[in-house]
């Protein structure tokens, strides 16, 4: 099993798959597969994957989600990730620790990203796909000022904030 492919697959991911049994492991949470069955999209075939083991549930460690956390906090992108999407990228950093050769599949920009910067690879669904770690700064839209911190409304002029790459 060690040094295997794990395809780790968010809810965007998931409802576009094609499930076959085949070599590479395909995993997810719990929390994806609630947000996939709620959107009553493709529950048949997703139950049908789960119930065959095509897809494997991952319940991820309290130690990869404090890890996730703080890694998401630093790139700021960590008001931008639902509950799914951390734990999503928690039981894949469990796989990383583990050995294995982990490719989170996610057209989420915030979690791309995130997942970069824990050492994970990604790939995209069908739209772009990060391909460097990028900080965020927060830039006033009316006097210009820029934060390292998220913030929605500007502490001078209380103009509205937009999130903006930093350029190193
Ligand atoms: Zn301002």
């Amino acid at each position: 099993m060690e040094g295997r492919r794990v395809f780790v697959l968010d809810t965007t991911a998931m409802l576009s798959a094609q499930f076959e049994p085949g070599p590479a492991e395909v995993v997810t949470v719990q929390e994806v597969v609630d947000e996939v069955l709620y959107g009553g999209l493709a529950p048949q075939r997703i139950s049908t994957a789960l119930s065959t083991q095509a897809i494997k549930l991952k319940r991820p460690s309290k130690s990869s989600l404090e890890k996730v956390r703080q890694t998401a906090r630093e790139t700021g992108d960590l008001p931008r990730l639902s509950k799914a999407d951390l734990n999503l990228l928690a039981a894949a950093y469990d796989e990383l620790v583990g050995g294995r050769d982990v490719v989170v599949v996610s057209d989420d920009y915030s979690l791309q990203n995130t997942a970069l910067r824990l050492g994970l690879k990604v790939m995209g669904v069908g739209r772009n796909v990060v391909r460097e770690v990028r900080e965020w700064i927060y830039r006033c839209l009316v006097c210009g000022i820029t934060y390292s911190t998220p913030l929605t409304r500007c502490v001078v002029c209380g103009g509205e904030t937009d999130r903006v790459v930093k350029k190193t």
